[in-house]
């Protein structure tokens, strides 16, 4: 959009004084944040209205992202990048003596989401929007975000994460006229009707009030805003009398309460289940009414939706979609079948049994009881399907949706739907040979890939202003909106020159994580040292304790020479454990308690240093990533479905330090053999242990005296304060035979550590290696990515 910075002023003065009633000069940063979100929202309203109407009268077709999660952290200056209008509003607050930085921070993250797979949907909705495509989100607006994260005394403390604050979401608007109800609970019973069509009657059902927000996402520089809809409950009025005391009523609250509720009592786990069909039958039922505004028929409803399965959570979809053709629309099996089929398509993120979820069938049918029937029905047919196209027996009983007293969510995803993906090459191969071997069997034609991606624009342009400003110089801005220009900086890949300025860019960066690692946790670091980080979710596959192996294991180097001949090291974590996941926990006591070791033994002369950053988030990500000298991107091979930090990291500049795993694969690709550090084993190697049977932990670490004294110290005194956590790490690792092979993996990750070493102390080169990095790091935008989605899975047109 056009906007002068007069204009810009002028609103956000009447908006600040009318609305307000304060002056600029006695406004806080919140309130000046409130200010200033309430100007963008009257700015992308006529947009977001016309779009709408547009959709409307074009019957367009429109894919609808269905995902527990959406993780896009703070939106102000996203929307302001995306609307074009950035700079004249820091012009503007320029002009009236504003700091933009401290307005931008009054903002609270957006935290929906756990982390890569949340992180991912929230992409996507910038991307759709970006590249035209009708593409809206459907999902739940949670109370509380992903927990607040502490750090006491070394463990991990969990707060609410009260987002909302005192003044609730400024991006959301309520759309009271489009509520919906949904039904949970009760008995079902099958009635003929006078046609002699067989109906549910309901007995004793409980009724949900399901409440939409709309969240408007922008499209980058092109007007086009699509819709977020996240669903609250609310108890309807005339079912007041269901709810009769305050606990009642809060145990509906608790289905928008928070994101991941704890699931390991029958309550957890029935709560969890009600979110997702609440989110589901909401966002399916909405989906059916505006179809049916449009007077088409039914059986063609797949030619105008779309509707994406993100992992399982939202899986019953196909069923529920199911029950509203043919209950509430009249359909036949078949043709509403058909459509369903059509209509459904679904991600899988991981190989991880833990995270394909089954449910209890007790337990559905009790929440459920309606959709229950249609799964038995959809079974049924499955298996005579199956039979009579010659399918082994025994294929066919392991795909079954219904089997051992459980309801497997994939399944029923992947019979219900077209398509099934995977999220990076080796991900959508191991799908086809392993985890869902049967199903590629069966329906090859489903299978497709779509390595995930990133948005450029937050994690360049946001995150790191004074990195886009230098590429900007070199090649032109053209690259803000078309990425695949930044190939152009290849050419400066042996100009000395720009190789030193990228390395002072860097070294920028640095300098500003370094003054917030001395604000928030004291510790001073040099920018001279190799800025070495790990940040994601703690998780025992992604081997966050095989980077602490390393540190132990240069800390002894150190302790025997003192005068070790090492570039000095800056190892910064940042890292939520799952509230539930004593492991994870443990593993962060663990590397707090190396930090107090390290960081405060002089004997080491500063070459090492540890650093826990508390509470990782996507606001801190932007903050931390673009510092990052090496990526360790070190999860055992075949494990990390994809990865999408991995991205972010190289299109900053970061060497990235892996395994063959993931989308790691991918970035080796595009980076080539020499500006990428791998080790450790690869997948068919992993595989061939578990084939065999014949991994010892304990015969590794009696044969490698270095692994030996490392593994040690996790239980002789060497690390304080760790005497329960010490121990349960020792017996992970030797008496449970290190699932995840670290000890394996050991000495080729220390090799790649001395080779980051000696490859650091070439500037040139190492600038270099990071300036090709940053080039090829086009091939991972979103923007292409959810173009492969819209072409190849939805069906979609833009315009
Ligand atoms: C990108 C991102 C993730 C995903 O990180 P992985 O290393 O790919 O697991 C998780 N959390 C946040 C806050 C992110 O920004």
């Amino acid at each position: 959009m056009e906007l002068t910075k007069e204009q810009f002023l002028h609103d956000f003065k009447d908006i600040l004084h009318e609305e307000q009633l304060i002056k600029v000069e006695d406004a806080t940063s919140a309130e000046l944040f409130q200010t200033l979100a309430r100007t963008i929202r009257k700015y992308i309203t006529p947009m977001w209205l016309e779009r709408r109407n547009k959709l409307v009268e074009d019957k367009q077709k429109i894919a609808y992202y269905f995902s527990i999660e959406f993780l896009p952290g703070r939106m102000l200056e996203t929307n302001l990048l995306n609307l074009g209008i950035l700079d004249v509003v820091k012009e503007g607050f320029d002009e009236l003596g504003v700091d933009f930085t401290a307005v931008k921070q009054a903002e609270y993250d957006m935290a929906l989401g756990n982390g890569g797979l949340g992180r991912l949907a929230a992409a996507f909705m910038d991307s759709l929007a970006t590249t035209g495509y009708p593409g809206f989100g459907n999902g739940i607006r949670y109370r509380y975000g992903l927990f607040k994260q502490k750090i006491v005394d070394g463990y991990q403390v969990e707060l609410p994460d009260d987002w909302f604050g005192s003044l609730g979401n400024v991006w959301e608007t309520r759309k009271d006229h489009d509520v919906v109800d949904v039904k949970i609970f009760g008995n079902v019973y099958l009635q003929a009707n006078k046609e002699g069509r067989m109906l549910p009657i309901y007995e004793n059902s409980q009724t949900l009030r399901a409440v939409p927000y709309d969240v408007p996402q922008i499209g980058f520089g092109n007007d086009v805003v699509n819709n977020l809809r996240l669903w609250d409950v609310e108890i309807p009025e005339e079912y007041e009398l269901d709810y009769p005391t305050i606990e009642a009523r809060r145990k509906v609250q608790d289905i928008t309460a928070i994101l991941y509720p704890d699931d390991s009592s029958y309550e957890g786990k029935e709560l969890r289940l009600i979110q997702e069909y609440f989110m589901t039958s909401a966002g399916l039922q909405t989906i059916i009414k505006s179809y049916r505004k449009q007077g088409l028929p039914l059986e063609q409803v797949h030619e105008k939706v779309s509707v994406h399965i993100n992992d399982t959570h939202p899986a019953v979809a196909p069923a529920e979609f199911m029950r509203l053709l043919l209950d509430d629309c009249g359909l036949e099996w078949a043709d509403a079948w058909n459509a369903t089929v059509q209509t459904m398509s679904y991600t899988n993120h991981t190989i991880l049994s833990e995270a394909l979820e089954r449910w209890d069938a007790e337990l559905f049918k009790n929440v459920l009881p309606r959709v229950y029937q249609i799964i038995l029905e959809i079974d049924n047919r499955y298996i005579a399907d199956m039979a009579a196209r010659g399918i082994d027996p025994q294929v066919i009983e392991h795909t079954r949706i219904v089997k051992d007293n459980q309801i497997h969510m994939a399944h029923l995803a992947i019979i219900g739907g077209h398509s099934v993906n995977g999220v990076a090459k080796l991900h959508t191969e191991l799908l086809k040979e392993d985890t869902l071997r049967d199903f590629y069997a069966i329906y090859p034609e489903k299978f497709n890939n779509k390595t995930n991606g990133i948005i450029q624009r937050r994690w360049l342009q946001i995150a790191d202003g004074p990195l886009s400003n230098e590429i900007d110089y070199l090649i032109g801005k053209g690259w803000r909106t078309n990425i695949h220009e930044l190939r152009k900086l290849l050419d400066y890949k042996n100009d000395q020159h720009v190789l030193s300025e990228f390395y002072n860019v860097k070294q920028e960066a640095k300098a500003r994580l370094a003054t917030f690692i001395k604000e928030s946790t004291g510790v001073e670091v040099s920018t001279e040292a190799i800025f070495d980080v790990q940040v994601k979710r703690l998780h025992a596959y992604k081997r966050q304790l095989l980077n602490l192996l390393h540190i132990l294991k240069l800390y002894w180097d150190l302790k025997d020479n003192p005068d070790k001949d090492m570039v000095p090291r800056v190892f910064i974590f940042g890292a939520k454990a799952a509230p539930g996941y004593h492991f994870a926990k443990s593993v962060i006591k663990l590397i707090n308690e190396v930090a107090n070791l390290v960081n405060n033994d002089e004997s080491l002369q500063g070459k090492l240093k540890v650093v826990f950053l508390e509470n990782y988030r996507v606001s801190l990500a932007e903050l931390i990533i673009p510092a990052a000298d090496v990526s360790e991107q070190i999860s055992l091979a075949s494990k990390e479905a994809s990865g999408t930090s991995n991205m972010k990291f190289m299109m900053t500049g970061a060497i990235t330090l892996a395994t063959l795993d993931g989308a790691n694969i991918e970035i080796k690709d595009e980076v080539g053999d020499d500006n990428i550090v791998i080790f450790g084993m690869n997948k068919n190697e992993v595989y061939d242990h578990y084939a065999r049977h014949d991994y010892d932990s304990r015969g590794v670490y009696e044969d490698n005296p270095v692994i030996r004294r490392v593994v040690d110290s996790f239980v002789n005194g060497t690390i304080p304060n760790v005497r329960n956590e010490g121990a349960e790490i020792y017996e992970a690792l030797i008496t449970h035979n290190d699932e995840y092979f670290l000890l394996e993996d050991f000495a080729s990750y220390v090799a790649a550590q001395e080779k980051i070493d000696q490859l650091y102390r070439d500037k040139e080169k190492w600038a270099r290696m990071s300036l090709v990095n940053i080039a090829t790091s086009d091939k991972f935008t979103s923007d292409d990515t959810i173009e492969q989605y819209a072409k190849e899975i939805w069906n979609l047109k833009k315009d």
